[in-house]
């Protein structure tokens, strides 16, 4: 799904496009948006734990590309605050990967409270045929009902507006997760 999910972003993207990464973790999302915006694009990413915002940069200055990222130790609910105004509505690619982060204590992780009003801001800061796109996770405590949200968010998307979709594995093991794409019109 991941790979989906790359492919999905790869095909907006282009030399000195404007991306975001609300929940950047470990990182391998930032980098692969940095990598593909070249050098004149830039990423924007969010997170509210330190550790995500360390390991990131590490991730980011391993592979020299520091310099085209912008991170931001808060959360993505923050996004319209954070993005400098002439980008909003400039955005070509916007990506969260929810839940909480591998590794950690499991204690910290995405909420509808906030995913919501940062899918909200996503949309907004989107260009005409930018893409979101959502990965949810249904096997952790809260998970499920996240994804039961963010698909009802994206259903009453008004059409005018934007382009939704959903993919989910149909014979996977365990719960599966959902990824839901938006493309604004
Ligand atoms: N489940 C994914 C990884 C998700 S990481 C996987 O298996 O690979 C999700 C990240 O979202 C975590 O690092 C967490 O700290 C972050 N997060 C939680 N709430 C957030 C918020 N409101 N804004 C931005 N990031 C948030």
């Amino acid at each position: 799904m991941l790979r989906l999910v790359r492919l999905l972003l790869e095909d907006r993207l282009h030399e000195g496009a404007i991306t975001v990464d609300a929940t950047v973790g470990s990182g391998y999302d930032t980098a692969f948006l940095a990598e593909r915006v070249g050098a004149t694009g830039r990423v924007f990413g969010f997170d509210v734990q330190r550790e995500a915002i360390e390991r990131t940069r590490e991730r980011l200055a391993e592979f020299d590309l520091l310099d085209r990222a912008d991170l931001h130790e808060t959360g993505h609910q923050r996004m319209l605050e954070v993005l400098p105004h002439a980008h909003v509505g400039n955005v070509r690619a916007c990506t969260f990967n929810l839940g909480y982060l591998p590794g950690s204590d499991k204690q910290v992780i995405t909420r509808p409270e906030t995913t919501l009003p940062a899918l909200d801001a996503a949309l907004r800061s989107l260009a005409v045929g930018g893409l979101v796109t959502v990965v949810a996770y249904t096997g952790h405590p809260g998970g499920a009902e996240e994804a039961a949200a963010v698909v009802e968010w994206a259903e009453r998307l008004d059409r005018e507006r934007a382009e939704v979709g959903r993919y989910r594995p149909l014979n996977s093991a365990g719960p599966a997760p959902e990824l839901v794409v938006i493309e604004k019109q």
